[in-house]
């Protein structure tokens, strides 16, 4: 019944476009359609309605519009002409005007006596302003108010620019596109949301998003088309939460029995914070609800999300299901056992170790049981979603530090069992809400919010590498009473023969600054073998190392309480959440902690930015928030594969509000009708099904 839609005609039959370009349209920007050209937004706008005078112009001024007499008009070039100069004059002064290409026709047009005006970016020459091919229309008042107003830029490319398609090129095939689909541009929205909201229809925001006569009506039209698009992206994660929910069993865990008492009477050396209580009430009533849980834990590094991950489990087996705990790294999956056994020590729970270097007859072992039953709890690496990995009766995985596992890989989960596994997602990386908003609009939120009591913020401080004398100093004297120091290098994969030679030339520094017998180095970087790895790191978990260079490889996780400072080598070389994961690994005891950034003295306007941040701030959010708004939603990390960040208009750090409310709106809209079966929203039900006929369907997966 699918009409074939004037929109839906291919790009090259609009006037001015052909095959040719009609080829780059697609290739460059992903232009197939008339539509794709009409949702292909201006990223900015100039103000034409403001005019300079020479005298006003200044360097970083991205563009000036001037009104001025042109003469002294110029060709140059021995033998063949290379460029052609004018000046422009008003009342003020002077600038030169240079063209490049495209003279020969240029030469003659400019008349003595004619008032122009001249539009461009200028650029200091020498003493005098330049600006390179600028826009020259004469003064006469149709130009004036053609001209009056918001100009629209348009993205374009260096293969688009050689074809006529610059902005101004783009801006003309739209000049074509409205006129011709002006009656064809269908409304998305129904009356009863545009009304109250008062959003403009879709055919006037399509109008003055590209052609804005003033800036209110610009300002509106782009209001009106990022809600829509924030609206059907919120619209759509939230109705395949409820399609899951209806459809999805969930284990039932009714009792609370004895391994959770015995474990929250006996074992446990704390008092759970009441954050950490909160979250394990959410949990606990996800898992009577008899619906599958999708729950994501924030909670910054330390917070203590381990005890809740491992109560949550207790909950699992207290009701004879199985549990399994899967971390990202080898290391970390090993620590994560150790610190497990240690805290179920006493408690009758057959608990295994499952990774890549398992051994064969170990692993043999490990997948008896699993499929018996006899094993209770799993940890691992995602070698334990392997096929070959089958469990009894798994009732709960939680997945540590999620990023770090493709979407698939979480997907695999689901094949594990008939009734599908609670999940629990961890993650110590702060997500900015907007973006756990979009991200994960289809799980359900915990945040532990707060730290176990007694810790002291982390101080931090910024050094140059010439200070490192000083550092060297203050190491020593921690070491002296008692504590211990890591010094951290980063790892980048493209350079990692340069960035190992970086780690070991450290840690030659350190060992003849610090030489044996006094003291002991350990030394860890992905490369080593395992069994070396552990050897190390088991050293100075041990307390028997004062220091332990390292890579990265200690980013998540590790815990070891008597370390209290933190040395991050070319600090500037690494990003805002890094930095505060591996801050994270101090600070983790009594003892006040510290973290020391060195870096080298030139530094970019946002490597100095991010260090600031992070000697002025602890708070994780925070630091997520100056992330995003650094970097843009699409460098964050786990961003990029879900493909949900290819947003047309609207903007992840900028339209928080926008966000919030769209949400708001998609959750009362699917309140009063759920299977949008009501008529008055037949135009949402054929939006949504047109947006999202071939994307895959990856909000099933957890
Ligand atoms: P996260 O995984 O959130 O970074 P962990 O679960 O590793 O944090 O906890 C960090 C440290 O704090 C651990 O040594 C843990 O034993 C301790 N801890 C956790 N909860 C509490 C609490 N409520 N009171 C005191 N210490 C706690
Ligand atoms: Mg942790």
């Amino acid at each position: 019944m699918k009409r074939t839609l004037y929109l839906d005609t291919p790009i090259e039959y609009l006037k001015g476009v052909g095959p040719k370009r009609a080829e780059l349209l697609k290739s460059e920007l992903d232009i197939h359609t008339f539509n794709d050209l009409l949702a292909f937004y201006p990223f900015r706008y100039i103000d034409r309605s403001r005019f300079y005078t020479v005298a006003e112009i200044r360097g970083d001024m991205p563009y000036v519009q001037i009104r001025g007499f042109i003469s002294h008009v110029q060709l140059h070039g021995r033998h063949r002409t290379t460029r052609m100069t004018a000046l422009l004059s008003d009342q003020t002064g002077s600038a030169g005007l240079v063209w490049f290409r495209g003279f020969k026709w240029l030469k003659d047009q400019f008349k003595p006596g004619v008032e122009y005006i001249v539009f461009g970016k200028p650029v200091l020459f020498g003493n005098q302003y330049n600006i390179a091919h600028p826009e020259v229309e004469p003064v006469s008042s149709a130009a004036i108010n053609q001209q009056a107003g918001m100009q629209p830029v348009y993205n374009s490319t260096e293969k688009l620019k050689s074809k006529g398609l610059d902005s101004r090129g783009i801006g003309k095939l739209l000049k074509t596109l409205l006129p011709l689909v002006k009656n064809e541009i269908r409304e998305t929205l129904p009356r009863h949301i545009l009304e109250p909201l008062k959003l403009l229809p879709r055919d006037q925001a399509m109008h003055h998003v590209h052609f804005p006569a003033e800036s209110l009506s610009l300002k509106k039209a782009r209001a009106r088309l990022k809600f829509e698009e924030l609206f059907y992206l919120q619209l759509n994660l939230l109705r395949h939460k409820l399609l899951r929910n209806e459809k999805s069993k969930g284990c039932l865990f009714p009792v609370i029995g004895d391994l959770f008492n015995d474990f929250y009477h006996k074992q446990l050396a704390f008092e759970l914070t009441s954050a950490q209580k909160r979250v394990l009430k959410e949990i606990r009533s996800d898992t009577l609800s008899g619906k599958q849980m999708n729950r994501l834990l924030q909670g910054d590094v330390g917070s203590g999300k381990t005890v809740v991950a491992v109560m949550s489990m207790l909950m699992a087996i207290d009701n004879g299901f199985q549990a399994s705990l899967m971390a990202p790294t080898e290391v970390l999956a090993f620590q994560h056992y150790e610190s497990v056994r240690n805290m179920l020590h006493g408690l009758d729970i057959q608990a295994g170790l499952l990774t890549g270097s398992t051994r064969k007859p170990d692993r043999r072992e490990i997948l008896n049981q699993l499929k018996s039953g006899e094993m209770h709890l799993l940890i691992g690496t995602h070698a334990l979603i392997e096929d070959v990995v089958m469990f009894h009766k798994l009732g709960m995985v939680v997945i540590d530090e999620q990023h770090r596992f493709g979407v698939a890989q979480r997907a695999k989960l689901w094949s594990k069992s008939d009734v599908p596994p609670h999940v629990l997602v961890m993650t110590a990386t702060p997500i900015p809400r907007t973006l756990a908003m979009t991200l994960y609009g289809d799980l359900d939120v915990s945040v532990i919010n707060e730290m176990p009591p007694g810790r002291k913020p982390v101080k931090t401080v910024h050094q140059y590498d010439r200070n490192r004398l000083k550092v060297f100093g203050f190491m020593r004297d921690q070491i002296k009473a008692g504590r211990q120091i890591y010094v951290v290098y980063p790892l980048i994969q493209e350079s990692e023969k340069l960035d190992l030679k970086d780690l070991t030339d450290g840690y030659e520094s350190i060992v003849r600054e610090f030489p044996p017998p006094r003291y002991a180095v350990s030394i860890v970087h992905g490369k080593m073998k395992t069994a070396d790895k552990d050897y190390e790191m088991q050293a100075f978990v041990r307390g028997q190392t004062h220091i332990m260079v390292a890579t990265t490889v200690i980013e998540v996780g590790i815990d070891v309480p008597n370390a209290t400072v933190m040395v991050i080598e070319s600090a500037e070389r690494f990003g805002l959440s890094q930095l505060h994961q591996l801050r994270g690994r101090v600070g983790r005891g009594g003892g006040q902690s510290y973290c020391i950034l060195m870096s080298k003295d030139n530094l970019s306007a946002d490597a100095r930015k991010r260090l600031e941040v992070m000697v002025s701030t602890n708070d994780g959010f925070e630091i997520a928030e100056t992330d995003l708004r650094l970097r843009g939603p699409g460098d964050i990390q786990g961003t990029r594969q879900s493909g949900l960040l290819d947003l047309k208009i609207a903007d992840i750090a900028q339209d928080e509000n926008i966000l919030k409310f769209a949400r708001e709106q998609a959750i009362q809209l699917l309140k009063e009708d759920p299977s949008l079966g009501m008529a008055e929203n037949k135009i949402i039900r054929q939006r949504l099904h047109e947006m999202y006929r071939d994307r895959l369907f990856w909000s099933r997966i957890s």
